[in-house]
């Protein structure tokens, strides 16, 4: 399975990847994503969540492989 993970440490609440990925992350009223730390991510959307990693502000996301969530 891949997971995406979030680095609560770096994210700034910037929201790309909220609007590239709102199947499995919401918003915050403050604008950060609403969700764990790891997001399992269905095949179809390995390439939003891709895009996502390469797009976040802050390097706070990376997929990672063969994790499960807890
Ligand atoms: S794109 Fe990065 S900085 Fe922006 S909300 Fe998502 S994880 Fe946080």
């Amino acid at each position: 399975m891949t997971t995406l993970h979030i680095d609560w440490t770096r994210c700034q609440g910037r929201g790309g990847c909220v609007e590239l990925l709102p199947e499995l992350i919401g918003r915050d009223e403050w604008g950060y994503p609403l969700t764990g730390t790891d997001v399992a991510v269905p095949r179809a959307l390995h390439g939003h969540a891709r895009q996502a990693v390469r797009d976040c502000p802050r390097l706070a996301l990376r997929l990672e492989q063969g994790r499960d969530t807890p």
